[in-house]
């Protein structure tokens, strides 16, 4: 396999030059120095995100380009955002809302969605963003869970998903919608009437670094959603991962394609990019690989950070479209939520000139934590290396220890010495299933990887997902990988199916690229090809071609809903399942 080398050039302009440097000299104090903090050791994510900019004489900067469906533009400096979050801040404290109280958005990617995050937090309040496109069953549950006291959502949503059963949700004080008008019917306000009535100034809030700030509900992409509790003082990490494992500078335009329902959104698609102070462009539309290549190119996009499910969309548009466009401003593209396949990564370097940088990071880290950092040479399908102030390591659970595995390309648990400040602080309400995480002072991300003798982390797949065939320890990731390679597949996911003689079999399901068609010549082609790139052993015994693979909202192929229905188990909670097709 390639690796691909990084210029000098490129190393000298990355924040991260040196990372052997960086890792042994790194403190997380000294990164909390790098903001400005409130008086008496007192932090707020906000104050970060947006006044300090106007504080230290930016505030004419764009703070949030947004790109409305219709094509129309807005800009929102930081200026205009610290009045915009302020009179929100008043709006929640004139309905009563205090300190901890939990305010949920059920929003689009529109601006009323960035200044009630951010008001939320200067007001001291907890903010549970929450994807618009869910049913009302997981906006209800999610809302239960977290105790929502405030909702902040449009017309439609409201009485599409809230309105039935609304009443039976107890605390629940408050429901602003953003798009009323004059007429806001029984029980809601329109937002835009308080906002115009509310003053601009406002006293941030003296929260603890320690306080909770952030309510992020896990993808589903295992099982029920959980909901992970972050603090003030993640903002430590949101703004540090973002100058190393983003490259942000200060004057880039800055790209995270991620919906804020989810907490790639919300880290990297609010708080880490404006703590940088970067321009951030925010598309209120969904996917489309024209329009995409035209925003990076109009907006002159510098940083890019999306997803392999959009990555995957983009290879199977094809390289021409995006050779159509001028994207020389492009200095970095990332990608994060699931493996991202060689292919991917060496598509994206055929293709703009540079690759994909993959990072892996969860809900529950709050941050990214394992890189491809601007800097560092990229091996195709390897996460990279953990950041600086990460201590990684890949372990063994025996019982109530662990043990670290130091042979190189060993598969084991992939764990994070806990005490960086994006980790969570608790899965809410889920006293056991949060003490499950850790062992000692190792927190266990439920994936398994291995590292390699240069220190590269290589993803395997989840603990749920590895499968175990005739002695051999088999990860999806691999396999999916090799069938990647097949001009012929768009996308493909692997799962075990209980076998009595070798204890599972690997079966793979395969979505095509548009104008191939399925056939059995094509299936054992492809059986063919895997068996040569991965051996009889590890390479699929039977493979499924599916117009489309069930994903969950944020875009991550749902293996588990695959094998259910492949052996006719219950589904379990398929809240946030996407695309469908059975
Ligand atoms: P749930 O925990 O509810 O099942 P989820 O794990 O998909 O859902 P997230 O916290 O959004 O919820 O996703 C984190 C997971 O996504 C990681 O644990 C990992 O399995 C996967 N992931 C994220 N980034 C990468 C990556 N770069 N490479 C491989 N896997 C990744
Ligand atoms: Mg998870």
């Amino acid at each position: 396999m390639d690796v691909i080398r990084k210029s000098d050039a490129v190393r000298r302009q990355a924040n991260l030059s040196d990372y052997d440097q960086l890792s042994a000299s790194f403190r997380w104090t000294d990164a909390e120095r790098l903001l400005d903090g409130l008086a008496g050791d007192k932090l707020n994510i906000s104050y970060e995100a947006v006044d300090r900019h106007v504080v230290h004489g930016r505030g004419e900067r764009i703070a949030i380009r947004w790109m409305s469906k219709d094509g129309a533009r807005r800009d929102i400096s930081y200026a205009d955002l610290q009045r915009e979050t302020n009179r929100f801040a008043n709006v929640l404290k004139g309905l009563g809302v205090a300190k901890g109280d939990r305010v949920y958005t059920l929003l689009g990617r529109v601006p009323d969605l960035y200044v009630a995050a951010l008001g939320t937090l200067k007001c001291g309040a907890v903010f549970c963003p929450m994807f618009s496109a869910f049913g009302p069953e997981p906006v209800r549950a999610r809302m239960e869970i977290g105790g929502a006291r405030v909702l902040v959502t449009s017309q439609s949503l409201y009485r599409k998903k809230v309105a039935s059963w609304r009443g039976e949700l107890k605390g629940l004080d408050a429901v602003l919608l953003i798009d009323a008008g004059a007429k806001a019917e029984a029980g809601t306000h329109d937002l835009a009437t308080l906002m115009a009535e509310a003053e601009p100034r406002f006293s941030i809030v003296a929260t603890d670094p320690e306080d909770m700030a952030l309510l992020h509900f896990t993808s589903g992409t295992t099982g029920r959603p959980k909901g992970a509790v972050h603090v003030h003082r993640a903002v430590v990490a949101h703004h540090m991962t973002g100058r190393l494992a983003l490259d942000l500078h200060p004057d880039d335009v800055f790209w995270c394609t991620a919906d804020p329902g989810w907490v790639t959104g919300t880290s990297y698609g609010i708080i880490s990019p404006l703590t940088n102070g970067v321009t951030m462009i925010v598309d209120e539309a969904e996917f489309d690989a024209g329009r995409w290549y035209s925003i990076l190119e109009s907006e002159k996009v510098n940083v890019w950070y999306t997803a392999p499910t959009a990555i995957r969309m983009l290879m199977k548009a094809g390289p021409e479209l995006a050779k159509a466009h001028d994207l020389s401003r492009l200095r970095f593209m990332a990608s994060v939520g699931e493996p991202l396949n060689p292919e991917a990564v060496t598509w994206g370097n055929r293709t703009f000139g540079m690759p994909f940088h993959d990072n892996w990071w969860q809900t529950e880290t709050g941050g990214i934590m394992i890189a491809n950092y601007a800097s560092m040479d990229v091996k195709p399908g390897s996460m990279g290396k953990p950041l600086p102030g990460i201590a990684a390591g890949i372990v063994e659970r025996h019982g109530d220890t662990v043990r670290e595995v130091s042979r190189p390309m060993t598969i084991g648990q992939l764990a994070l010495k806990s005490g960086w400040p994006s980790m969570m602080r608790a899965y809410l309400h889920e006293e056991a299933r949060y003490a499950k995480c850790f062992v000692g002072d190792w927190y266990l991300s439920g994936d398994l990887a291995m590292r390699d003798e240069d220190g590269y982390y290589w993803f395997v797949g989840r603990d749920d997902d590895v499968i175990k065939s005739a002695g051999h320890l088999i990860g999806p990731f691999e396999v999916e990988s090799a069938l990647m390679e097949h001009p012929a597949v768009a996308e493909a996911a692997v799962i075990g199916v209980p076998d009595e003689t070798i204890g599972e079999v690997v079966k793979a399901f395969v979505a095509l690229k548009p104008g191939r068609q399925e056939s059995d010549a094509l299936m054992l082609e492809l059986l063919g090809h895997a068996r040569k790139r991965l051996g009889p052993a590890v390479a699929p015994k039977e493979i499924a071609f599916r117009s489309n693979l069930p994903k969950t909202r944020s875009g991550k192929i749902m293996r588990r809903l695959l094998k259910a229905r492949e052996l006719g188990l219950p589904e379990g909670d398929i809240s946030t399942l996407e695309s469908d097709e059975k």
